[in-house]
């Protein structure tokens, strides 16, 4: 699973707009989590198992 890239330090998660590699619909989603990614190299969602990686923006 490819994780989602974000320039964010916290990124909400509601298992919508899920890629197809999701264990949840993106349909039905789940409650909302706010994932600090900035604490470590990948964070992953505890409902929907995405993948986040913070990447400063250096650009
Ligand atoms: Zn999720």
């Amino acid at each position: 699973m490819n994780p989602t890239i974000t320039h964010e330090p916290v990124v909400m998660c509601d298992g919508k707009n899920s890629d197809k590699n999701a264990t949840i619909s993106s349909e039905v989603g789940h409650p909302a989590v706010y994932l600090h990614v900035n604490t470590k190299d990948v964070v992953h969602c505890p409902y929907c198992s995405r993948s986040f990686v913070f990447k400063l923006d250096f650009e």
